[in-house]
């Protein structure tokens, strides 16, 4: 059996399991998924299931893409994801995806817009900041908008910018529109080192510094009752290539080597000391959030959670 066969098989296997289990809880709209952190609730708010294309990696060699990457046209897994963190005292959004099924996933969860407290953004890739806006406004009109200093001072750099040709500049020019949008409420900040400790940014949320993706890419550790939960943003893509392969890059990391040094340090970190420390990421398939452990064979495994 090819792997590509067996990768279908076990996927359709974990669907079925997904459909027998959804019988014991309430019907939950298939975008969405809800984690326990402590006194915490992380949502999965995901914008949709895709297949990346092969040729966006760096420095995958032919096997290592015969043997990770599959579909018929060479495709690997992959989705689109945002966040809610449910504290006892506020509604944070982490990231805010396409903005298509952003609005209606927070409805089901009972959550309208005004009632955001926060966003916290891992980077402004358009795939993170597309619902920020509606019609140019702040979608989410009461909620302080977070993000690291340096990720801000990139976006908002007409020299960068520059240096880029025209019709590759939109993306700065919607990160600008929505730091204009949300003006006053913007709120910048010096994300901690990973190897230390973990300066809150909000009570039980940390942010903590992963640059080569963007200059400022933030991962947000989510603490509560000893509990923890590592909102990794876009520390990978390809997660059926940069497990097993972390030095694998993409097109489109502004820095790829930074961006891999950044992914091996993490993927180290979770996994090292006392305890492992479960993770979700904006481009980890349904449900988005799971485990990282050493692969005895090299690189690492993803078991995503029940
Ligand atoms: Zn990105």
């Amino acid at each position: 059996m090819k792997f590509g066969n067996l990768f279908l098989w076990s996927a359709a296997a974990v669907f079925l399991l997904l459909l027998f289990s959804a019988g014991a809880q309430a019907a939950e709209h298939p975008n969405l998924y809800t984690y326990k952190v402590g006194a915490f609730q992380v949502s999965l708010l995901s914008e949709g299931q895709s297949d990346g294309s092969g040729s966006n990696l760096i420095g995958a060699d032919e096997a290592a893409m015969k043997k990770y990457v599959f579909g018929a046209d060479g495709t690997y897994p992959t989705a689109v994801n945002a966040f809610l963190v449910r504290t006892p005292e506020r509604l944070i959004l982490v990231d805010a995806g396409f903005g298509r099924a952003l609005f209606s996933n927070l409805k089901s969860l009972g959550v309208e817009p005004e009632q955001i407290d926060a966003v916290l953004l891992t980077h402004m890739h358009g795939d993170h900041i597309g619902g920020l806006l509606i019609d140019g406004k702040a979608a989410f009109p009461k909620a302080d908008l977070y993000l690291a200093r340096q990720e801000r001072d990139y976006w908002t750099s007409g020299e960068i910018m520059k240096t880029f040709p025209e019709d590759r500049q939109g993306g700065f020019k919607n990160a600008q529109k929505a730091l204009e949008a949300y003006g006053e409420a913007v709120r910048t900040f010096e994300p901690s080192e990973l190897n230390s400790d973990h300066e809150p940014l909000l009570p039980g949320i940390a942010a903590i510094a992963a640059f080569g993706h963007t200059p400022g890419h933030t991962l947000y550790m989510v603490e509560s009752e000893g509990a923890k939960l590592l909102i990794w943003g876009d520390l990978t893509h390809a997660m059926s290539i940069q497990m097993p392969i972390p030095q694998v890059a993409m097109t489109y990391d502004v820095d790829p080597q930074m961006a891999v040094a950044s992914r091996l340090a993490v993927l180290k970190y979770v996994t090292d000391g006392k305890g492992k420390i479960p993770v979700a990421g904006m481009h980890i398939p349904y449900p988005g959030i799971g485990e990282v452990a050493p692969d005895p064979a090299g690189g690492y495994q993803f078991t995503p959670a029940p």
